[in-house]
């Protein structure tokens, strides 16, 4: 887990880079998702930080989150089930769903995510984005 000033001084270079301004919202999901829980939705972002940020709305914590996945500091994971999570990891990672509890952990020592993307890149095709989920009962719910 990387220190809270380091967590903020990304952002703030980043932000300050593009001319964009820095705003406690921006600082405080941003802060949330690197440096408490990995992986949330918006939903879940907004229940832990309407303390810190009150009035904040779900429409705001939505656009900070994809400002923060255009600067490549989060980045979105689909479930298949329709839920968005995003992921303060952004480099290729497969993820493990559970099921009853929706908990969602790094899969690590698979390199389907990669593989995916060189072999589609072989056909000519150019992608920019491959997702690994499995699917099944987290520890705690297979019980
Ligand atoms: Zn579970
Ligand atoms: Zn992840």
């Amino acid at each position: 887990m990387t220190a809270i000033s380091n967590i903020d001084e990304r952002l703030v270079s980043q932000l300050r880079e593009r001319g964009m301004r820095v705003t406690p919202q921006r600082i405080v999901i941003h802060r949330e998702l690197c440096g408490h829980s990995q992986h949330m939705t918006a939903e879940q972002v907004l229940g832990r930080v309407s303390d810190v940020l009150p009035g904040t709305s779900l429409p705001t914590v939505y656009s900070t989150l994809e400002l923060l996945e255009t600067l490549g500091l989060v980045r979105r994971v689909g479930t298949g089930n329709g839920a968005l999570v995003f992921d303060s990891r952004v480099e290729p990672h497969a993820h493990t769903v559970c099921r009853r509890c929706g908990a969602m952990a790094d899969l690590e020592g698979t390199a389907a995510p990669e593989d995916a993307l060189t072999r589609a890149g072989a056909t000519g095709f150019v992608p920019d984005h491959a997702e690994l989920v499995v699917w099944g009962l987290c520890p705690a719910c297979a019980d």
